[in-house]
């Protein structure tokens, strides 16, 4: 602890939150209206930037899917039984009560209605949280705990808060100019919190450099696999590789191992292999049955452009290799650039009720925990659910009486 410190004393019943994401948020809210005064802090000058960033390219907040084939999308059975708790339905119900109609898109995907931009989902959600009487605090920044104070540095002082309840709610490591810049992880690994090395996630891949003249194209309805796990959609070549969420898809499953490795494209996921021969022996001219018969895209086509002529023109491996085309990858984007990021305090370190298991009263939620999910709404949807778990848990713990 610093040593010019400003002690400011707290009801006990008072919860304090770090970070102001969709996570600390929803645990703000779940508090808050069981009668709990909730103050929470966020380095920022505004709360959840990463949400709105979310929102940018169309603002998934969960995904219309069965609860078994949606909790399959995580890597952690802990994470899984948090959503189940608090599942897709559950957020559909709370974005309703806060006045926000959603759709399902058509790949399953839940956005707002198009009445709704993100800013004013926020907009309606921080209103919603003011009205709760919850305070956020801007312009402070957690430098440090112990077992009964939190430290913030807040424009130019150094202030330390005595804690009921400590609520960590300070997101991954990616798009750091969002506020979330991981510095956390130096502050809970110097108190030996075991923690996973954060690593990209939802993130494109750099690939062998004969695909970068690809750049700008994309491969529709395709299928994408990797030791049997396999995701159809679309994949774009950008100057150093591939993105896409088929893609992100895979960094799941390709962590396991060391760079460079392979994945393939299937790019005609609706015919077999021996369909596509038949097709591929009705003429000498290969080019014109992969566009006119098989209905190959350009890019598909320009792909398969870049195995060498023998390959190219032997009917029986191109066949094959259309049903399974290699993509030799090198390695992840830098983390300040992908999504979101994988690794973080480990289950391993928490509780069952994502408490610490060294600093009993302090509790970890959302993205700073060691789960990965794809995009598709997964990753909001686990960050509302570890906020509404912890939140639910710490009000049944403190008794949900009146405590203004
Ligand atoms: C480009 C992009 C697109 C995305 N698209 C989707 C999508 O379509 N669907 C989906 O489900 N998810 C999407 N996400 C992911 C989603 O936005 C995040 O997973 C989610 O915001 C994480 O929530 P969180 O509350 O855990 O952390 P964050 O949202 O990162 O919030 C953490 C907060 O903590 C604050 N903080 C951090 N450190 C400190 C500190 N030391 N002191 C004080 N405050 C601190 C930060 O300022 C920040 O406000 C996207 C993310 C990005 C970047």
């Amino acid at each position: 602890m610093p040593k010019s410190v400003l002690l400011q004393g707290m009801n006990e019943k008072q919860v304090i939150i770090i970070g102001a994401g969709p996570a600390g948020l929803m645990a703000a809210q779940t508090l808050a209206e069981k009668g709990f005064k909730v103050h929470v802090y966020d380095q920022n000058k505004a709360a959840a930037r990463k949400f709105l960033v979310a929102g940018n390219g169309g603002f998934n907040l969960t995904h219309n899917e069965t609860i078994n084939s949606f909790l399959e999308k995580y890597d952690a059975v802990e994470i899984q039984e948090i959503v189940r708790n608090y599942d897709n339905k559950k957020v559909i119900q709370w974005l309703s009560d806060l006045g926000i109609s959603t759709y399902v898109g058509s790949s399953g995907k839940i956005f707002p209605t198009k009445n709704f931009k993100p800013i004013q989902v926020l907009k309606v959600w921080l209103e919603h949280l003011q009205n709760l009487g919850v305070t956020i605090h801007f312009d402070h920044t957690f430098v440090n705990f112990d077992d009964s104070l939190v430290t913030l540095n807040t424009t130019g002082e150094t202030i330390a808060l005595k804690y009921s309840k400590l609520i960590l709610a300070l997101g991954g490591g990616s798009w750091k100019k969002t506020g979330s810049d991981a510095k956390w992880v130096e502050i809970l690994t110097k108190k030996k919190i075991e923690i996973s090395a954060l690593q990209a996630a939802n993130s494109g891949y750099n690939s062998d450099v004969k695909f970068h003249h690809l750049q700008g194209q994309y491969l529709k309805n395709i299928q994408v696999s990797f030791l049997g796990n396999c995701k159809i959609g679309e994949v774009v070549f950008t100057k150093y590789g591939i993105e896409g969420s088929p893609v992100y898809f895979m960094n799941r499953f390709t962590r396991k191992f060391d760079f460079p490795l392979t994945i393939d494209i299937d790019l005609k996921p609706n015919l077999s292999e021996i369909e596509i021969l038949e097709q591929l022996k009705s003429s000498e001219k290969i080019s014109p049955i992969l566009k006119k018969n098989l209905k190959l895209s350009t890019t598909a086509i320009n792909l398969l452009k870049t195995l060498d002529k023998e390959t190219y023109t032997n009917i029986a491996v191109l066949a094959k290799l259309i049903k399974s085309f290699p993509i030799k990858v090198l390695s992840f984007r830098p983390i300040d650039e992908v999504i979101s990021t994988a690794g973080g305090v480990s289950f391993s370190a928490l509780t069952r009720n994502l408490e610490l298991e060294k600093f009993p009263n302090v509790y970890c939620i959302g993205e700073m925990i060691d789960w990965e999910a794809p995009t598709g709404g997964y990753l909001l949807q686990a960050c509302f659910s570890t906020g509404f778990w912890v939140g639910d848990q710490i009000a049944c713990s403190l008794g949900s009486e009146n405590h203004h």
